[in-house]
Formats: structure tokens, sequence, C-alpha cells
């Protein structure tokens, strides 16, 4: 290479492309005339923005006050001599270059209300139809402002909510002209950025690399710059060479589908989703039109459904795409959701109105799971995924770990019960790929599996809040299909990627257990009223089915399918990765919480009907238990008389300083700094407090994370802490609760602690009045009990993560997730500690001052508070409650968990009733009564093994039925032999933490709507 073009030829050929070749993809342009309509408030039809009134616009004028919409007339006469060339309107709102999704965005229909296409930052063109005389397009603008203000510092923003944005206008409408189109001038400029991306990603030594600049050199040397469109083709030959040099023979595949990750809500609220949606997709089967190889996979089943119901045109061009194998339903989920917090039944049941959804409406069944961007991945899983028939998995959100690398990227995944699911994270730790140079390069160098597998998955398309992929990037997959010094960009669909990925690993390596992801750990805590919302819905939504269930099965009452399939595909999609952990902006999460309302609202309804019909009229003072476990006197899933109380009663004392609350079974005394410095289990004759040590101690963390403040908690955390001990008052509410006042600052905790006669369990109800910025409330328990490894609830069943830290990843694993329950144990005594609201934990082995043994300390995280990108996160009130059980076996814990997460509610009637289903058997738990998806009027029942043991179980079927058939989670047959008794007892063998549904089939049990109105308007 000569010396000048070593030297100097970045900045050539950047000033060749950016002074010549850029203008010359639009030689000739003519400014629209341009007018404005502002909506008044939320977006409004078509139809209405199109009869509404516009004023005229000047192009260069500011517009659009943050989350506002604004439509644009946009029109114009073509020319005469224009109207046989290929046309384009190009338009720029005003476009930034700091997040593709998170700015404004634009969607134009023709005057009859068709849609054209959409405008988005990198994606500014609408063709113009040929022989056009007239442009006459309708543009609504949305003013959809970049959250993380500043561009991309992920500060405190004004633009977190509608109500308190500020009111000037955040766009400049810079730019909206009738240009023509030079798709000669274009292929050049897709012709040098291939070239001049993979020479730099190239060795500075390397020969190919050489060879490039010396044709792009040569490029720009036979191209005029008076005449770029008349040399244009001189200037491709230059480069036809060095393009069509195929490549390396063991040249790593690249498998590219055309994807668009659109968070559900995140720094915009629902309601924008539903346009962007429409936006992106829009443009994408514009796209597909013109590449007939080019494949779009998009997830979330709530994303189809919304197109179906607000955007008919795209819902029916896109069923056709779909059709043709073209745009193609991927995840067989709802919604992307977050797989750490879903409780059990509603992480099976976003598969379950998933596929549905995409089964009923669009004919396909998902055979990968897609979840690139949640933020780590439950043991449970592997089992709900397969369980739900499908086959792969795939994620990259592990290659954000702060600490450690993954070892694989084709493997197979291993679940708590031993489930296998093979699983891709696409190496190149991307799912936003434009299909760079350095992308590709990134994804070759770094597949683990090189030498056993020749492919990775690479989806490509700007994403976050949507945009998808462009003929820029196509431009590039086509170019790079078979490209010296080049990995094979292969233009393919996930499932055939799958397929072959799998069949050339000849023995995959396995990862077992959860994929705790090294970051984001915030998200079991912040929004705790989101969190809440959760937890109380999926405990309401169980209650209704049972109840429902019950009535339709014992008193023939209309079961509620249609509103319970709404109020769950109102709590599904809130378990989107943004929503339930925490990370949207205010907007988001206040309507979150008023959704929550309106769900448990509408299972209070469904309850009262139900429990009415089957309780009759009468004056006996019953209790209902929803739960699969026997509560206070009252059987499982059964409407009994109340039991009436028979224990010694708890003794509250005050002595020198001392509070001591005994009942008999367990003593606990609080000292005059408000800790509970003794735990007596007086059955087993055992001090549960650590030695020196002090139970009910909350500690503030300063808590500024980095970057990502309602994701994260820096291990930094750690190192600031103030124990809050000095208790402004204790003292005594009633007969067997004492109540123990803080003062923080301006914040105020009470903890109530609570020993009710007759349990070996102390509760500790927490109302908390928090008004800290970036302060981590902890609430910690150190026990006297040496475990090894803590067991946390998860979906089916339970996890073990180690209480020591011996390797990087015991360390990284600094703060974790539970579901109701954690439980410590040794060798045949546990204490378990059962929560109603949280999900933050930090469970560790700890030592007195003295160094004396060691013990367990238990921390919930209570409130994180981050500003960003909601200001009042976590501000305020709240109460959430804890339950310490001594003596606690699994059983024990997942029977509390229950009783404290679903109580028995009193009923008055004229009967009791009881269960449809009984069941027998150790750690064989009953999660769900429900009836049929297909409205058949069949009862499913599921069950899991929840100890991590082997059981044999039974299960009668108190109700008349012709079958019984074990099922996936789809509700159907899955083979697998049922044993059924002459008695039609059924007789199941379960593994560790086995998931096993029955499906009843019920003669003559459809059951028509009118039934069901009848029944809910009694
Ligand atoms: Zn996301």
């Amino acid at each position: 290479m000569r010396f000048d073009e070593k030297t100097r030829f970045e900045g050539r050929i950047c000033r060749f492309v950016e002074e010549m070749i850029t203008p010359a993809l639009y030689p000739e342009r003519m400014q629209l005339a341009v007018a404005v309509w502002r909506v008044p408030d939320e977006p409004v039809p078509f139809a209405e923005a199109r009869a509404a009134e516009y004023a005229p616009f000047t192009l260069g004028s500011p517009w659009g006050v943050a989350w506002s919409t604004e439509w644009f007339h946009l029109t114009g006469e073509v020319p005469t001599e224009w109207r046989d060339r290929d046309l384009e309107v190009v338009i720029d709102l005003g476009f930034h270059k700091w997040l593709d999704g998170g700015q404004a965005e634009g969607l134009a229909y023709r005057p009859d209300g068709s849609i054209i296409k959409a405008i988005e930052p990198y994606n500014r063109y609408l063709k113009v139809e040929p022989g056009t005389e007239q442009i006459d397009i309708y543009l609504e603008g949305a003013s959809n402002p970049d959250v993380a203000v500043d561009q991309n510092t992920w500060r405190e923003s004004p633009y977190t909510s509608k109500e308190h944005r500020p009111h000037t206008p955040v766009y400049v409408f810079r730019s909206c002209d009738l240009a023509v189109r030079d798709h000669e001038v274009a292929a050049f400029a897709s012709d040098i950025d291939v070239l001049w991306q993979l020479a730099q990603v190239l060795p500075e030594t390397s020969p190919r690399r050489a060879s490039i600049i010396a044709a792009l050199a040569r490029a720009i040397d036979v191209t005029a710059p008076e005449d770029v469109p008349g040399t244009v083709m001189a200037g491709r030959a230059a480069l036809a060479d060095v393009l069509a040099s195929p490549a390396n023979a063991s040249s790593h595949t690249l498998v590219a589908t055309g994807h668009a990750h659109i968070d559900s809500a995140w720094l915009w609220p629902v309601r924008e989703t539903i346009r962007k949606c429409a936006r992106t997709w829009s443009n994408v089967l514009e796209l597909l039109k013109e590449n007939q190889d080019l494949t779009f996979s998009a997830s979330s089943a709530q994303q189809y459904q919304w197109m179906k119901d607000h955007y008919p045109q795209v819902w029916e061009r896109l069923k056709e795409a779909v059709a043709e194998g073209r745009f193609i339903p991927v995840g067989g989920m709802w919604v992307e959701s977050d797989t750490n917090m879903p409780g059990s039944e509603a992480m099976a049941r976003q598969f379950v109105a998933g596929q549905r959804f995409f089964r009923e409406e669009l004919g396909v069944h998902c055979n990968e799971v897609w979840l690139p961007d949640s933020f780590g991945y439950s043991g449970a899983l592997p089992q709900i995924a397969r369980g739900a028939g499908t086959q792969w998995f795939l994620t990259q959100k592990l290659s954000w770990n702060e600490t450690n690398t993954m070892p694989h990227h084709s493997f197979n995944w291993e679940g708590i019960d031993g489930s296998r699911i093979f699983t891709h994270f696409p190496p190149v730790d991307s799912y936003v790929s434009g299909l760079s140079a350095a992308d590709l390069d990134k994804a070759e160098r770094q597949y683990s599996e090189a030498g056993h597998g020749t492919q990775s998955l690479i989806p490509f398309g700007y994403g976050d809040g949507g945009g998808g992929p462009t003929r820029e990037m196509v431009a590039r997959a086509e170019r790079q299909a078979d490209l010296e010094g080049s990995p094979r960009v292969k233009l393919g669909r996930p499932a055939d990627f799958f397929a072959e990925a799998r069949a050339e690993l000849h023995s995959p390596s396995t990862w077992t257990g959860e994929m705790y992801l090294e970051t984001h750990r915030g998200t079991y805590t912040s929004q705790v009223k989101t969190k809440q919302g959760n937890r109380r819905s999926e405990h309401a939504l169980h209650a209704a089915e049972l109840w429902a269930a019950t009535a339709a099965v014992r008193e023939d009452v209309g079961y509620p399918y249609e509103q319970l399939e709404s109020l769950w595909h109102t709590v599904l999609l809130l378990q989107f990765h943004d929503i339930l952990p925490g990370s949207s902006i205010a907007w988001v999460h206040r309507e979150a919480e008023a959704e929550y309302e309106r769900v448990l609202g509408g299972c209070a309804e469904i309850v009262d009907v139900a429990v009415q019909r089957l309780v009759g009229q009468g004056k006996l003072a019953l209790v209902a238990n929803a739960t699969p476990v026997a509560l206070n006197g009252a059987a499982p899933m059964a409407i009994t008389r109340a039991a009436a109380a028979d224990a010694a009663p708890t003794t509250v004392t005050s002595e020198a300083g001392r509070t001591v609350l005994d009942n008999g079974l367990l003593r606990v005394v609080i000292d005059s700094r408000g800790l509970i410095t003794s735990l007596l289990d007086l059955v087993a004759d055992r001090e549960l407090i650590a030695g020196g040590e002090g139970a009910l101690l909350f500690q503030v963390h300063g808590d500024r994370p980095t970057m990502y403040e309602a994701w994260d908690i820096d291990a930094a955390y750690r190192r600031q802490v103030e124990d809050l001990c000095q208790a402004d008052s204790i003292e005594p509410i009633d007969a067997e609760s004492v109540r123990v006042t803080h003062t923080y600052r301006s914040s105020t905790i009470d903890a109530t602690v609570a020993l009710r006669p007759a349990t070996r369990a102390v509760d500790v109800t927490v109302d908390v009045d928090w008004q800290e910025a970036r302060r981590l409330l902890k609430l910690a328990i150190p026990v006297d009990v040496k475990s090894d490894l803590a067991a946390s609830e998860t979906q089916f069943g339970h996890v073990m993560r180690p209480t020591y830290v011996n390797t990087t990843w015991d360390e990284a694993r600094y703060e974790t997730v539970a579901h109701r329950w954690v439980l410590v144990d040794e060798a045949g005594y546990g204490i378990a500690v059962i929560n109603d609201s949280t999900y933050g934990y930090d469970i560790r082995r700890t030592w007195a001052d003295d160094d004396s043994a060691p013990a367990t300390t238990i921390r919930a995280s209570v409130i994180h508070g981050p500003k960003f990108p909601d200001p009042d996160c976590d501000m305020g009130e709240h109460t959430m409650r804890y339950r310490i059980v001594a003596g606690a076996s699994f059983d024990d814990a997942v029977r509390e968990a229950w009783e404290m997460n679903l109580p028995n509610t009193p009923v008055t009637g004229g009967r009791e009733v009881s269960p449809l289903i009984e069941v027998t058997g150790n750690g064989c738990v009953v999660q769900t009564v429900k009836l049929a998806e297909d409205r058949s009027g069949d009862v499913v029942v599921r069950l899991y093994e929840s100890n991590g043991g082997r059981t044999a179980a039974t299960v009668r079927a108190a109700f008349d039925h012709t079958g019984v058939m074990a099922t996936n989670l789809l509700e159907e047959a899955n083979g697998d032999q049922i044993d059924v008794a002459d008695d039609g007892l059924v007789h199941i063998e379960m593994r560790p933490f086995q998931i096993v549904t029955l499906r009843f089939t019920r003669e003559g049990g459809q059951v028509t709507h009118t039934a069901r109105s009848r029944a809910l308007d009694s």
C-alpha cells in the first residue's frame, strides 16, 4: 500500500462519503408544504385527525411538547418531469443520535386512512407511487421525549410522567422534502460501507485489508465530484473484485433474522408501545416485500393482540406475512416477561396465553423461548418451557454480567427438576445489531463452541423502542453473505438455526440451575407497590379460579372465562421485564398500580359470586380456605365452619428495658434498642438468634448505582451502612404484639412484632413512610444456624444457593431473588422467613465480633428508592409483612407462605363446601384448579412436588368425570400414563420438583356464555 493511502485514508473516505455520496443519494429535492394540528391530549384515531383543522407550519420550527401528538399534513405537486422517477418523501422530525427507539417517531397515512409506513430516526423515507401527481400525506408525529435526558446520562428526568413534563417543545421539524432517489448511488454507498467497516476490523497487516483499501481508493479516484450519478458505475466497478472474493472456507456463519426489540413499556407508557408496534411492523412489512430472503422475528402475543384490536390494517397484512413464513412469531409467551419474580402459575400462564394466542389467531406454534433482555432466568424455566411445548431457549442478557463470563453459547440448560432445553446466547452479545463488521467479527471471535459448531444467531434491527431492520442493514447482509475476511451472513429463520445448531453439536455442554444475571440486582426490590400488586393479583387469581371452578362443577354456575382471561392478560402484561422489575417511568408504574386495583376488584367479584352460590343462604359462620394447605383447622380448598381457637394465650411483659412475648412455644425478647436479642424455641429448647446479634435490625445503605439506578445495587453499597439501634419507642399494642418505632432522617419505620397463640412463628409487620433518596433499607435477621446453602422459593420449587463466598460466582451473587419464602437449615432444624411483598434478599454466612461459631444472616431488601427513571419510586407509605418460622421444614415454609399470602376469609352461608380435589403425598402441592382453556368444561389440576424429593401422591376428584389424562401446560395429553384405581383414585409418582397437570374430562361440561353472564349478574 502506498504511504499516502495508509496514513490519510480514514479521513479521505469519510469525507468522500459525507460530501459526495450522501448528498448524491437524493440529487434533487423539493420542499413540501406542511400544516399542523395539535392533538389536545391523548392520541386520536386517524378519522378524527383527518377531520381536524390544520394550521400552516414553517419547517425549521419547534414542535412537540413531550408526550404530545401532532398531526402534520404534507402536500405538494410532483413536478411533471419527476413523475416517472424513483421518488421518496424524506423527513427529519428533529432526530438525535441517542436511543433510536426513545425519541420522536411518526406514522404516515394516505388520505383514505391506509398506512404508508413509519418515519423513524434511522428510517426517514416514504416511497412515492410511480405516476403520483399530488403528494397528500398525514403524518402522526409522536413527540416521545429522550427520557434518559442529556444524551444517555440516565439521570433524573423531567419527562417521567405527563403531569410533570415541561410545556416547551422538545423537537424541531427540520425538513420535509420530496426527493429523487438514486438507487445506484445507494448501492455504491452500501458497497463502501461494508468494505470500509470490514477493513477496520481486519488486522493492519492483513493483505485483504490492503486490497480493500486499495480498491476503495480506486473507487474514489474514478468518481467525479461534479458528476457522482454519472460516474457511480465506474466507482462500483472498482469495488467489484474485492466484493466478489469469497469467505474463508472455515469462517463462522451467522444466521440473521430481522428483529425489533419493543419493550412493552419502559421509557414510554403502554399506550405508546401500541403505536410503536404499528410503526415498526408497518416498516417491516414494507421491507419484507422488497427482500424475499428476509425474515422478521417478533415475540409477545400481547403486541399482536394490540394490532388486532387497534390497527386492523397492520394485523391483516401481518397475518399474510405470517402465513408466508416471513413474519415469524417467536417466544410463545404473552410478553417477554421477567422470570425472576412471576409466581409459579403466572410463569406457566405466560406460555399458556402466548402459545394459545399464536395458535388460535395465526396457526403457529412457537418452538423457542425468546427472552433476549430479561434480567436473569429462574431455574424453573427449563421445565416450564418444555411443558409449554418449546425445545429451544434464546437470550443474550448474560453477556451483561459484571463479573463472570458464561462459558457457553450453545448448550443444554438444565433446570431444578432436571429438565433440559437447548439454549443459545448469540455471541454478538446483542439483540439490536446493525450487522456491522465489528458485530460480525465479535460474534466469530467470541463463539465458545468453535471447533465443534459453526453457526450462531444474529437478530438484527434497531430496538428497545422498536425501529427494526432497515434497507441499509439488508444491503449489508447481502454483501456479507460470502465475503473474504468476514463471517458469512445467512438470512434465515430462528427455527432453522436452532435445529441445525443442535444437530451439529455432538455433545453440548450443560449449565445446571438458575442463570443468574450479575447486574440489575435492584430489580427485585424497586417499585414496591408494583411488586405487591403482582403478588396480591397472583393469589387473587388463584382463589378466583378455584372458587369459580368449584361453583361451575358443583352448582352449574357459568365459569367466567372472559373475565379471568382478561384479568390474567393484565397481570401477564405487567410482568413485562421493565414493569414488574420496577425499571419504567413513573407513568407506567402509576398505571400499573391502578391496573392491579382493577384486577383485585375483578377477582373479588368472581370469588363473591362463586362463594355465595356455593354456601347458599344461611347464618353459619364459615371460613373459605382457597389454599392447597390446611390452615387454622380449615381444610384445603374448602369452605368449612370456623374453628374455635383453643390455645394458651400469648403473654407480653416488660421489665428492665426488656419486652418479652411468650406463647409457650416461643419466647421473644426485645431489648431497649428495639432488637430481638433472643428467640427461644421452647419446643426444641434452642436459641435461634446468633450470640451477640440482634434480629429485627433495620439497616440503611447508601445506594448510588453508577449507571442504572432502578436496576442496580452496586457492590459498593455494602460499604455504607447505618444500623438503626435506637428505637424511638417500644410499646405493647395488645395481648400478643409489640410495636417498635424508628425514625431515620425524614422517614419512619414501625415494626409490629406479634406472637400468635399456638404458633412457632413470629410475625413482623413493617409500616414504613419512606422519604429517602438513593438509600436501601434492609431488614436483618441473623440466626444461629450454620447453613451452607440457603433455599429460596422459585416457581414450582426452590433454588439452593451457597451462603459462603468461595468463588467469584458466589461473590457476584450478593443480592438474590426469592418468592414467598427463604429457608436456612442445619441437619433437621430449619428457620424460614416468609414475606407477602418483597423479592430481594441477601443470605450470607456471618461471624460475631468474637469470631465465635458462624451464623447465617438473612437480610430482606425492604425499600430501594432510586430516582431514575421514576423520581417518586418507593416514596411514601408502605406496609409489608414478614414471618420468622422456627423449626421449619420445606413443607412448613410452603404452608406458611400460602397462609400469609392468601389467608382464610370469613363467609356467612347455609352450608359447608367440600373440596373438588383432595391430594395426599408428602410435598405434593396443588398449584391450580381451573376449567380448561378450551372452554370444554374439563377440570384442570396442576400439582408439583415442592420438597425436591420423590413422592407417591394420590389425587381424588370429588366430582363426576369421564376420565383423566396427564397433559402438558397447554392442557394437551402428553402421553404420560396415569394410574387410576378402581375407586377413581389417581396415583402419581412424582420426581423432584416435577410439575404434573391433570385434566379431568366431564360430560356436558360445556357452559354457555349466557349462563356465565346470568351468574355474574345475579
Ligand atoms: Zn427490553
